[in-house]
């Protein structure tokens, strides 16, 4: 359980939702990337969560595409570890418990 709560208390920033990289086109006229895909521009990276009930997309760079999706990844981490730490705690628990009859 000591485990859990230092690996708990060194993950850095968490997030949630996911991580989309889009290419598109622009919508100039003239640009080449309207007649061909392989023009499109991009990748431009979408990050969408959910937050009291409410989807909320946000455009990122490249590197903050890089930051969200280690945070999104500590995220997962987090529930993991809070999984296993209270099923140890619920273990502890048992020890000195008794059933309901
Ligand atoms: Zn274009």
């Amino acid at each position: 359980m000591k485990t859990e709560k230092n690996q708990i208390a060194g993950l850095d920033y968490i997030l949630t939702g996911t991580i989309m990289k889009r290419y598109g086109p622009c919508g100039k006229r003239g640009c080449c990337c309207a007649d061909d895909k392989k023009n499109w521009h991009g990748p431009y990276y979408i990050w969408t969560r959910k937050e009291n009930k409410k989807t909320i997309t946000k455009c990122l760079s490249e590197a903050q595409a890089r930051f969200c999706r280690k945070a999104i990844k500590n995220m997962r981490k987090l529930r993991t570890k809070i999984e296993k730490w209270k099923r140890e705690s619920s273990k502890a628990i048992e020890k000195w418990t008794q059933p309901v009859k």
